[in-house]
C-alpha cells in the first residue's frame, strides 16, 4: 500500500518506565498512524537530567519492542537537539518576545500558577533566571478529534509561561513544538493530561510559522482506587512476558474490539489485527478506569 501523508509519533519521557496509560497513549498513535498507512516515529523527551530514571530510556524502547510496536527510523533523542532550542530562544529574546524573570517559586505562589508578567520590563540578563515567553491576550482553540472543542484565553488562563528553565534545562513547551515541526509531524496522538499544554502549542506553532497539526488526546487512565497512573505514581515496567492480554486491556480501554482468539497471539498478531479494527470514533473522552490488576 501507499504511504498517505500521515506523519505521527510517540514522545515518551524518561523520567520513569512505560506504565499502562503511556502503553495506552502509544497504541492509540501506533494504531490511528498505521490505519492511515502513515509514517510513526519514536522520539525521546530527555530534557530533564535530573529527573531522568536511569535505564528508563533502554527500558521504555524494550518494552515497545517487546510489546511488537515498530517505528520508522531512528528514535530521536531531545538531549541532541539543544541547538535548535537555543538558537529560536535567542531570537525570540533580541526581539523582545522573551525575558528573563528571576521571581521565586514562593514569589509566584499567590498566583495560583498564572505568572503575572512580574519581571516582563525588568531587562534582567538571560543568565539570571528563567526564560519566559510573553503570551498575547488572546483565547487560543482547537477541535480535538476525541475531546471536542477546547479553549484557553492563554493571557488568563496561562500567563508568560517558561520556556527555558532557572537550571538552563529547556521546556517541554518549546522543544516539543520545535521537534514536531522538524520531524514533519501532522497527527499528534497523546494523552489528556497535556489538552491544556496545547493552546500554548498553538501559540509557539504561530509564532515559527509552523502549520497546526491534528490533535487526538486520549483518555487518561486511572486506578480503581482513582489514583492516577503516571509520573507522580512511580509504576513499575510493564511486565515483557504479558505483552498479548496488557495490549487486549488497552484496545477496551481505547473503546476498540477484541478477539477472544487474540489472547493465544504474538502481541505483532494483536497489533496487525487492530489496525485492521481501528476506529478512532469509538475512544471514550472522559478518563477510564484501569481492569484491575494494573498498576
Ligand atoms: N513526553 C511527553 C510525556 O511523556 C509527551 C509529549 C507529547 O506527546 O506531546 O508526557
Ligand atoms: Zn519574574
Amino acid at each position: 500500500m501507499n504511504r498517505s501523508s500521515y506523519v505521527g509519533r510517540f514522545a515518551p519521557t524518561p523520567s520513569g518506565y512505560l506504565h499502562f496509560g503511556s502503553l495506552v497513549a502509544a497504541l492509540a498513535s501506533y494504531l490511528d498512524a498505521r490505519a492511515a498507512n502513515g509514517v510513526w516515529l519514536m522520539r525521546m523527551e530527555d530534557l530533564d537530567p535530573p529527573r531522568e530514571v536511569a535505564g528508563a530510556q533502554t527500558a521504555i524502547l524494550q518494552t515497545l519492542e517487546a510489546y511488537g510496536f515498530e517505528w520508522d527510523g531512528d528514535c530521536v533523542r531531545q538531549s541532541e537537539r539543544h541547538d535548535a532550542y537555543a538558537q529560536v530562544l535567542e531570537r525570540w529574546f533580541s526581539q523582545g518576545l522573551a525575558y528573563t524573570c528571576t521571581c521565586s517559586r514562593k514569589q509566584l505562589q499567590a498566583y495560583d500558577g498564572v505568572y503575572p508578567g512580574l519581571c516582563r520590563n525588568l531587562g534582567h540578563a538571560p543568565s539570571d533566571g528563567a526564560i519566559r515567553l510573553r503570551v498575547p491576550e488572546l483565547e487560543y482553540r482547537f477541535t480535538d478529534r476525541v475531546q471536542g472543542e477546547y479553549r484557553q484565553h492563554l493571557g488568563r488562563e496561562a500567563g508568560d509561561f517558561v520556556i527555558r528553565r532557572r537550571d538552563g534545562f529547556y521546556a517541554y513547551q518549546l522543544a516539543v513544538v520545535i521537534d514536531d515541526a522538524w520531524q514533519g509531524i501532522n497527527n499528534i496522538v497523546r494523552g489528556a493530561d497535556l489538552l491544556d499544554s496545547t493552546p500554548r502549542q498553538l501559540y509557539l506553532q504561530e509564532l515559527l510559522g509552523i502549520a497546526q497539526p491534528r490533535y487526538l488526546h486520549v483518555p487518561l487512565i486511572t486506578q480503581p482506587d482513582g489514583h492516577k497512573l503516571g509520573k507522580s505514581y512511580r509504576s513499575p515496567p510493564l511486565p515483557a512476558d504479558q505483552a498479548t492480554p496488557l495490549l487486549l486491556r488497552a484496545l477496551r480501554a481505547l473503546g476498540q474490539p477484541t478477539d477472544e482468539q487474540l489472547l493465544y497471539g504474538t502481541p505483532q498478531e494483536v497489533l496487525r489485527w487492530a489496525v485492521q479494527h481501528w476506529d478512532a470514533g469509538q475512544i471514550p473522552r472522559l478518563s477510564v478506569i484501569a481492569e484491575s490488576g494494573i498498576d
